[in-house]
């Protein structure tokens, strides 16, 4: 007599639990911790994976697994362990977050498997017996006889299949199932050459800076003492960080290991990826969101059966398959990109550090404006520092100058998109042939319309916020919903007649510079000029290539690019993120023109800033006018001590949500009474949250600051388990660990 084996499958549902399964004879002795299988859930087929065996024997009603759809698990124990971590912390569902560390969803596709019922086996007997192998019918049962068949591929091998099918089904010999079927995937393991663009300029070879030198050699040997080690590389724009980052790989490759390269979403272009290329040939993988799913999972293979052990991508690339990790490299650490905005919301540096922990390895994250929370863990002793002080070539940091925008309107009683330094600024680098690169971080045109006559501004319909005027779609959009609607022509309340459109979005700089300097080549970067693959990057490319003199465009201009003729960088409005609710304001802010300014004078021509302000005291836009980062952070370290915020403690927030707002107030009043006086843990709210309606549902926010990471996490499960136990809908609450955005 045998025994039944049962396992325990996490499955791609928003609960917080796994399921148990029985585990067929057919696959007992296959089936093992990490395998992807089909099982039922209710009237379902779900993917899920096996998590290990069950502790206990959950009795005669648990199910059969279908299907194995694997022999070799798709997670290695190691990433299981990872995932386990995650769910834990971010107090995700398991089956969510496995589904995310798994970028396979690309490989399935629905379709039908056709088999036969007892009557149907019965009758393909008596059909073999009677042989007449012409007749259609006698195929299609006799190849059915055997096992179920997929329907496309019986139709495609069988002429005349369909008409059979359909005359099986009408007798009762048929069944038929809806499954997710696997592609062969032997025949896709892209390579990453055919998936970048080819540039091939390659820069080995050339003599380290001094610093750059010392952090190679600091780098190396964290990654040889093979114990788990977090250097946070503190190098200013244009030091060389990049040279730095593919030394150490170079070095990790050689001692037969392997390698992790994170960048934030935007700075993964096809050229970043074709520098590598050129260095590390078919070593390298790329994993990047832009690509299809096969495309993405074709990588994915290479690194699993071991022929890249170099993978560069987005967040999600820290779950790649790779054996032997040596090293991780998080690219702009402080960027927001790392964060996940939906389910699991993990942060891509935090697991990258958890991961190198396990594995032993070491952790380089770099910038040139680190979070608060990472220079401060150097002060804790927490992680190492290396710094790269200087530019490359001893080039100088550009000259900064801070145009007050109320004394320009004093002065010139006009209100300028660009004031007379800036424009003075410009002129002098087209006459020259230089470049300019020019930020306005906002989309569209004018930020938002509003009536003359009675004061209303237009609004989304699903979301509290102003819709934007943009005025090369002729309409107006929502940038948080997508919601648009054509623009009026007089006010939607008052029927009033003058419309007035407020505040200036980058189409409006676009049109100035066309404008006032007609013979200037200018390009726009933003996400409305950006739509789909390839063409930031041709965009970047013709400004690099010298085919514009101007580049202008939203957060995008400033990130990481090096354009070494570039020799000014302005800032039509330094000010725009500082009034936003959000205890990250100053240093979004900071980091932003920190970054901008230092796209200036990376070539041989020293570079210049042009700030224009309306705040010319604020701290956030007087350090970063100074470049003084090492300012910035005391200062900003000490608000964040005063108030309580992270790095202090740790945060998280809980938001409730319905579409209906009675719903939403009192759900919210009610956990609140239910969390509000946890040990250890201060809750603020519920308060409606600053985005109050988002997406066509009210929103209800709670922010959480504890000491503790555990007493955190324990109400955070508490306020799940409450929802869980009243039965509200698996979306009404969203549970935030280290948010990046309190809106
Ligand atoms: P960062 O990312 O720190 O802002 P980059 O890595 O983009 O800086 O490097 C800035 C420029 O300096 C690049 O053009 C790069 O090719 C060049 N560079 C890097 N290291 C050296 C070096 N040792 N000698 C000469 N040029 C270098
Ligand atoms: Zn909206």
């Amino acid at each position: 007599m045998t025994t039944s084996r049962f396992v325990q499958v996490a499955l791609p549902v928003p609960l917080d639990q796994s399921f148990a399964y029985r585990v067929p004879a057919g696959l007992e002795g296959r089936v093992s911790a990490g395998c992807r299988v089909v099982v039922p859930l209710g009237p379902r087929k779900l993917t899920g994976v096996v998590l290990g065996e069950s502790p206990a024997d959950p009795g005669q009603n648990a199910r059969e697994i279908i299907r194995l759809i694997e022999d070799q698990p798709a997670l290695s124990p190691e990433l299981l362990d990872l995932g386990r971590w995650l769910a834990d912390y971010y107090c995700a569902p398991i089956g969510e977050v496995l589904r995310t560390m798994l970028p396979l969803a690309g490989e399935s596709r629905k379709s039908k498997l056709v088999g036969l019922t007892t009557e149907g086996l019965q009758a393909a007997a008596r059909f073999a017996a009677s042989e007449k192998p012409t007749d259609p019918t006698v195929q299609v049962l006799r190849a059915l006889a055997k096992r179920p068949l997929n329907e496309a591929y019986l139709k495609h091998k069988l002429p005349g299949a369909a008409g059979v099918l359909i005359s099986l089904r009408k007798r009762g010999w048929l069944t038929v199932e809806d499954v997710i079927a696997e592609r062969d995937t032997a025949r896709d393991k892209t390579s990453a050459s055919s998936v970048i663009v080819q540039s091939g300029q390659t820069v080995a070879g050339r003599r380290l800076t001094d610093a750059q030198a010392e952090a190679v050699k600091a780098i190396k040997a964290a990654v040889e003492t093979r114990k788990f080690r977090t250097l946070l590389l503190h190098g200013i724009t244009g030091s060389g960080k990049t040279e730095v980052y593919l030394r150490a790989i170079e070095h990790v490759l050689a001692a037969g290991k392997s390698c992790l390269f994170l960048v934030p979403e935007i700075s993964l272009t096809p050229a970043a990826a074709a520098e590598f290329y050129a260095r590390f040939g078919e070593q390298v993988a790329i994993l990047h969101s832009a690509f299809t799913g096969v495309e993405r999972s074709g990588q994915w293979r290479r690194v699993r059966d071991g022929t890249s052990r170099v993978v560069l991508g987005t967040r999600s690339s820290i779950f790649a398959p790779v054996e032997n990790l040596g090293l991780v490299i998080v690219d702009e650490e402080h960027d927001n990109g790392y964060k996940q905005d939906e389910a699991p919301r993990y942060h891509g540096r935090d697991v990258a550090i958890v991961r190198a922990r396990a594995a032993g390895a070491a952790v380089v994250l770099g910038s040139a404006t680190p979070s608060l929370e990472s220079r401060y863990n150097v002060e804790r002793g927490k992680y190492d520092l290396l710094r790269l002080p200087e530019r490359v070539e001893k080039r100088p940091l550009p000259s900064v100058r801070i145009v007050d925008m109320r004394q320009e309107f004093a002065e010139t009683g006009r209100q300028d998109l660009f004031s007379r330094p800036l424009d003075e600024a410009i002129q002098e680098r087209l006459e020259k042939g230089e470049q300019v690169i020019l930020l306005l971080n906002r989309r569209g045109f004018s930020s938002f319309v509003t009536c003359r006559s009675c004061g209303e501004r237009i609004e989304c319909v699903n979301c509290s916020v102003t819709l934007t005027h943009h005025r090369r779609n002729k309409k107006l959009l929502c940038h948080y919903c997508d919601y648009s609607q054509p623009i009026p022509t007089a006010c939607p309340t008052c029927k009033g007649e003058y419309l007035y459109f407020v505040g200036s979005g980058s189409e409006k700089v676009e049109d100035h510079l066309r404008e006032r300097y007609p013979k200037a080549r200018i390009a726009r970067l933003d996400r409305d000029s950006v739509r789909g693959r390839g063409q930031y990057e041709a965009i970047l490319n013709g400004f690099r290539e010298g085919a514009y003199d101007i580049l202008t465009g939203t957060q995008m201009v400033a990130k990481g690019h090096d354009m070494p003729n570039v020799t000014l960088a302005g800032v039509v409005s330094a000010d725009i993120g500082l009034g936003m609710p959000d205890f990250r304001a100053a240093e979004r802010t900071f980091q932003i023109l920190t970054q901008v300014a230092g796209r200036a004078g990376r070539g041989k021509t020293p570079g210049e800033v042009v700030l224009q302000t309306w705040n010319p005291e604020h701290y956030a836009i007087r350090y970063a006018a100074a470049q003084d980062y090492d300012g910035f952070y005391a200062k900003e370290l000490h608000f964040r001590r005063m108030l309580r915020y992270p790095p202090f403690v740790a945060a998280a927030t809980l938001t409730v949500r319905s579409r209906k707002l009675e719903e939403a107030l009192t759900l919210s009043g009610r956990l609140g009474q239910h969390i509000k006086d946890a040990p250890g843990v201060r809750v603020q709210g519920p308060a409606a949250a600053p985005l109050a309606k988002l997406k066509a549902e009210f929103r209800y926010l709670f922010l959480l600051k504890a000491q503790s990471r555990k007493s955190l996490a324990g109400v955070l499960r508490r306020a799940k388990a409450f929802a869980q136990e009243n039965r509200w809908p698996a979306t009404a609450l969203v549970t935030d660990v280290d948010p990046m955005s309190l809106l």
